[in-house]
């Protein structure tokens, strides 16, 4: 067996009702908080009285930032950030999606570091410190795992690249998640959520780098969205839906901390960067049959086995065979959940696609899959998407 490391320093508190041990999150880790959050309207007013309310009575200094959008940026985390310092808070919080969390995690590291948060990304020379702040997640869509996981993912404002910044030191101390905060996620998002869990869970349990421990959380993350995850979108009120999609998201989120993903993250990460009008969850459902096509003869026996937890019924096929069935697999899951999108309808232009295949190539994700692609390879992926054929 092969030797591996495992990491979870976050604190859960999970289950149904859990978002009123608020205060107790916090208050173990500072008395000044920045709170990060999203737009407050719509179905997420009730939540965000919820929160206001708890930390009224909390006791605790507060300062908010409310100006964060999906596919954050560079520019937001400075705004938060300004905020915090303006205010000298210690701790921040961040109540959100993974487009919440992940400014808070960034701001937590340019309030007490000299450069901005990219100045960090996993690839620069100088990286995130113990001067990071204390972090506390409360997660509410089931998601993008970022409430466990210690990264934190932003665009440049200005360049729109779409890139990582990856340190022990942005593990949350505490993490709340409550399946009852995800009642009020939208179908489209919830889909589109959804499907990143079974990217994480997926891609981790692909990785070269795969772990036994991943493993083992990939495998039940499938088990449970393949069932669960249409459920919570076609009735968002479905409380037993949700729960197990949270289940299923945290678990997903364990597996990218200690593993990671690999190909399809590489070539979903730049579309939404510079298109940010596609959400995460979108641009991977974009790249994934491709793909899946390329890579099941890498892993043919994983391939197989992620088949099989998908569609029961392919139980009784021989692992080539289904490890060739993920594509029309994965893509019976993207029909169930209705989370069609099209990379065409964005209309890149040449110097646009050659952009992204650039950028998917520079990432090293795209180095632990498990047939590594050619830069040609990765071309022609985007032009099939595109609607076009090989180069
Ligand atoms: P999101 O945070 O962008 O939210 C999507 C939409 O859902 C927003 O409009 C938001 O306001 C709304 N929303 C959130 N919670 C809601 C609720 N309870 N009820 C109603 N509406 C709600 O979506 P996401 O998929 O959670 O996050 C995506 C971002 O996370 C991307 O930028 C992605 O790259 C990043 N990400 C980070 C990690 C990580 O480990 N840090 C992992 C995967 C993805």
């Amino acid at each position: 067996m092969k030797s591996f490391d495992n990491q979870l320093p976050v604190r859960l508190r999970f289950g149904p009702g859990r978002i009123a041990e608020l205060a107790q999150a916090l208050q173990a880790h500072g008395n000044r908080v920045l709170l990060v959050a999203g737009r407050w309207d719509g179905a997420k007013r009730k939540l965000h009285e919820r929160c206001r309310e708890l930390l009224d009575q909390s006791g605790l200094d507060l300062a908010v930032y409310d100006g964060a959008r999906p596919n954050p940026t560079t520019a937001m985390v400075s705004a938060a950030a300004e905020i915090g310092k303006r205010h000298d808070c210690d701790l921040v919080l961040g109540v959100g999606g993974g487009s919440v969390m992940d400014v808070a995690k960034a701001a937590a590291v340019e309030m007490t570091h000299e450069l901005g948060c990219f100045d960090y990304a996993y690839f620069q020379p100088q990286q995130p410190g113990s001067a990071t702040l204390p972090i506390v997640l409360v997660t509410t869509t089931s998601g993008t795992g970022s409430h466990v996981s210690k990264c934190s993912v932003i665009t440049h404002a200005d360049t729109r690249i779409k890139t990582g910044i990856v340190s022990d030191h942005l593990y949350a101390r505490e993490a709340i998640i409550d399946p009852e905060l995800m009642l009020s996620v939208p179908p489209r998002i919830t889909a589109a959520t959804g499907f990143d869990v079974f990217t994480h869970a997926f891609e981790s349990f692909i990785n070269q780098n795969a772990t036994p421990m991943a493993d083992l959380c990939a495998r039940e993350a499938i088990r449970l969205l393949s069932t669960f995850l249409p459920r919570a979108v076609s009735d968002g009120s479905d409380a037993e839906a949700r729960a197990q999609m949270a289940w299923a998201d945290t678990l997903a989120g364990m597996c990218i901390a200690n593993v990671g993903t690999t190909l399809p993250h590489s070539m979903a990460q730049p579309i939404s960067g510079h298109y940010p009008q596609v959400s995460h969850g979108e641009a991977l459902a974009m790249v994934y049959p491709p793909i899946l096509s390329l890579s099941w003869p890498g892993a043919v026996e994983r391939f197989a086995e992620v088949t099989r937890l998908l569609n029961p019924e392919l139980a009784a096929l021989p692992d080539r065979e289904a490890a060739r069935s993920a594509r029309t697999a994965v893509e019976e899951l993207l029909g169930r959940i209705g989370l069609t999108s099209s990379f065409a309808e964005l209309e890149p232009d040449a110097e646009a696609l050659e952009a992204l295949v650039v950028e998917a190539m520079s990432f090293p994700d795209t180095r632990v899959h498990p047939v590594v692609p050619s830069e040609k390879q990765v071309r022609d992926m985007f032009q099939e998407i595109n609607g076009g054929g090989s180069s």
